[in-house]
C-alpha cells in the first residue's frame, strides 16, 4: 500500500510553495492559508488562483499541473501506476517527486523521445 495520506500533503505542500513564490499582496497570502482541496480545484479556480498562475512561469505552471493531475488520480484511485508500462511506480520515486506519472525507465524514455 502507498502512503497516499502523507504523498498527498507532500503534493499540497508543494503546490502551496510554488504560489507562495508568486503571492505578493495580503490577500493572495491569506488565500494560500486556507487549503485549497482538490474537490474545491475541480469546481473551478478562483480569481485569487488565477491572477497567481498568472505570475509563475512556464515551468512552475507545469509543476502546478502536474501536481493537481497526481492529486486527481489519488482521488480516481490510479494514482502510482506507470502511464508508460502500467507497472506500480516505486514508493521511493514517489517520495521523491510525489508527481511522477512513469516509472524511472519510462521517465527517462520520454525525455529522451522530447529531444
Ligand atoms: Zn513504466
Amino acid at each position: 500500500m502507498l502512503p497516499l495520506e502523507d504523498l498527498r500533503a507532500k503534493l499540497l505542500a508543494q503546490r502551496r510553495e510554488l504560489f507562495r513564490q508568486a503571492a505578493q499582496t495580503e490577500e493572495d497570502l491569506l488565500w494560500l492559508e486556507t487549503d485549497v482541496e482538490p474537490e474545491a480545484m475541480e469546481r473551478g479556480r478562483t480569481e485569487t488562483m488565477v491572477r497567481l498562475l498568472d505570475r509563475l512561469d512556464e515551468r512552475e505552471k507545469l509543476e502546478i499541473e502536474a501536481i493537481d493531475l497526481a492529486l486527481t488520480r489519488i482521488e480516481t484511485g490510479s494514482y502510482g501506476r506507470c502511464q508508460g508500462c502500467g507497472n506500480d511506480i516505486p514508493v521511493a520515486r514517489l517520495q521523491a517527486l510525489p508527481s511522477a506519472t512513469t516509472c524511472l525507465a519510462c521517465g527517462v524514455a520520454r525525455e529522451a523521445l522530447k529531444k
